[in-house]
């Protein structure tokens, strides 16, 4: 369904029945599942230092489905369609843009890229989501990459148990689990997304040998308060689901309405350092505009250096000397 909404900001809309139904709609743009896909006219705004490609894959495309930006890993664009468009979406320039699914060849492409490539040990498969790609067509594409390399890491991302568990069947989990070692990397953002139906999927992952990481992103009136955010990484550690990154928002295209500032992102992650087990906490991180890759985003801990000693700032902003001490070589 691409009609005026993508004209209006890029993006289509639509979303899967199942997530629609966590969303209370009554008052949606004050509900942080409806804001997620429920597109709103400040869409339209888009400032001046916002873009469709915020950050920066255009510039290390190596070939059709390709992205090279980091030395170890590729990403690989399998797919531009989604089960649910999120209104915060950073990869606009390709997501719905009837680029569609990877085709065989461009399959073949990519594997003799990464034989090509030792240096290149891992595999992002993403999109748009790749499990919207029937299991035989997946299972092509993670065969193909399996044979060109058999130690290439696999990792899938995707926002199926998010938007629809049902995607994740028995059968799906097998096949993915065939490809060991293959990671899943999914995002949650609010803790109404984790549902039973959400635990049965990650489960099934799990279950199947495939270790299941999050990526949150945070989303101002979604989560942008230490409540919800404790509530969302205790509910995903209890689905075993590792809170992997809690991303700042990038700058794309008209999502500024969604977009806290990093000093508010930097006390949220205090707040969750001193509620949360350490298994639990995301490393808080942007993608720097334009291409210049992902950084942590932290408040400094080593607050200064003395002659002999580190000076450190404990959770509570009380600050303890740690030694400095002399380089040993190895005996
Ligand atoms: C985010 C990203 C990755 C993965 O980065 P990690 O820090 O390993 O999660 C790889 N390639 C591209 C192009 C990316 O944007």
């Amino acid at each position: 369904m691409i009609g005026d909404d993508e004209a209006r900001s890029g993006l289509p809309s639509g979303v899967s029945s199942y997530y629609a139904s966590l969303a209370c709609t009554r008052d949606p743009y004050a509900d942080p599942v409806a804001a997620q896909f429920m597109p709103r006219d400040e869409e339209l705004v888009s400032l001046p230092y916002e873009t469709r490609d915020p950050i920066g894959d255009e510039r290390y495309r190596v070939c059709a489905r390709v992205i090279h930006h980091y030395r170890d890993r590729i990403l690989i664009l399998a797919n531009d369609r989604c089960a649910t468009y999120c209104r915060h979406c950073f990869r606009r320039h390709f997501t719905a843009h009837s680029t569609g699914r990877i085709t065989q060849a461009e399959v073949r492409e990519a594997a003799a890229y990464v034989a090509e490539h030792p240096e290149c040990r891992e595999a992002l498969i993403s999109g748009g989501d790749p499990l919207m790609l029937p299991d035989e067509h997946l299972d092509f594409l993670l065969r193909a990459l399996r044979d060109a390399r058999g130690d290439l890491i696999l990792r899938l991302a995707t926002r199926m148990p998010v938007v629809q568990p049902s995607r994740i069947t028995t059968e799906t989990a097998a096949m993915l689990g065939s490809y060991a070692p293959l990671w899943a990397v999914i995002q949650t953002n609010h803790p109404r997304e984790i549902t039973p139906d959400f635990g049965r999927a990650v489960g099934l992952l799990v279950n199947n040998g495939i270790p299941v990481l999050n990526q949150a992103v945070l989303l101002r009136g979604v989560n942008d308060d230490a409540d919800t955010l404790e509530a969302l990484m205790r509910g995903l550690v209890q689905c075993r689901v590792k809170p992997y990154y809690l991303f700042q928002g990038d700058l794309a295209s008209g999502t500024s309405h969604f977009r806290t500032t990093i000093d508010e992102g930097l006390a949220l992650m205090a707040e969750l350092r001193k509620r949360l087990t350490g298994i639990a906490v995301p490393t808080y991180a942007v993608d720097l505009p334009g291409g210049a890759g992902k950084v942590p985003l932290t408040e400094a801990t080593v607050v200064r250096h003395e002659p002999q000693w580190y000076v450190l700032r404990d959770l509570d902003g009380n600050e303890h000397r740690y030694p400095r001490e002399e380089r040993r070589e190895r005996g």
